[in-house]
């Protein structure tokens, strides 16, 4: 990673201390139950900042963040771009409202993740990160933003965060089946939108 002339040294080095700091917390581990494993991932000039709800159990095994069937088509079928492209770290800062994978809920599903990790470190990394866009990916992440306003009506609006362009996904997950069915503009127009953004702020 390098810092562009507009960055200063001091800046640069506040933002890899703070990737540091993140990459090697362990401040939840007996809420958890199990060593976290955070995921951090991005350069400081990527040009898109996607925050999502929590990694996975997948990505907690492989540390590659959407390294699982959500991924998957978030990247060929709704952004329509390359892994190469996606997993490129001036192109996208990949984050979570809590970074690591927060385990089992015991109804099934994955626990709620950890409220003290956004205040802790993704407030830090908003503050530093030169992005361009913001994509939010979830209920989860979208009420962190938009507290109080329903995530499908999120979804089909252009918003700002921080005076930059911010879009609202529905989670890609193959469980969230049923949103899909209910809501066919979204595959059918929104995400044709959305992709046309990404990819004129990708060059490509
Ligand atoms: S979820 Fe956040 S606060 Fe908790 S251990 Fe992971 S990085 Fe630290």
């Amino acid at each position: 990673m390098s810092y562009n002339n507009c960055i200063s040294e001091e800046y640069f080095r506040k933002f890899c201390n703070l990737q540091k700091e993140i990459s090697a917390c362990r401040y939840c581990q007996d809420d958890f139950g199990f060593e976290p494993h955070p995921i951090v991932f991005g350069n400081l000039n990527a040009k898109i900042m996607q925050i999502s709800q929590a990694p996975s159990l997948s990505v907690h095994n492989t540390r590659k963040p959407f390294d699982d069937a959500s991924g998957r088509r978030l990247r060929s079928e709704w952004y329509q771009i390359s892994d190469e492209t996606f997993y490129n770290p001036d192109n996208f800062y990949i984050v979570s409202v809590a970074h690591c994978y927060p385990g089992k809920a015991s109804g099934g599903g994955d626990r709620k993740p950890p409220k003290c990790c956004a205040d802790k470190w993704l407030a830090q990394e908003l503050a530093l990160v030169q992005n361009e866009i913001y994509i939010l990916i979830g209920g989860y992440a979208a009420a962190y933003f938009f507290p109080g306003e329903k995530l499908t009506d999120l979804v089909f609006q252009d918003l700002e965060i921080n005076g930059k362009k911010a879009f609202v996904l529905p989670h890609p997950s193959p469980l969230n089946i049923k949103w899909f069915r209910d809501h066919p503009a979204f595959e059918e127009k929104r995400i044709k939108k959305v992709s046309g953004i990404v990819q004129e702020v990708l060059g490509i």
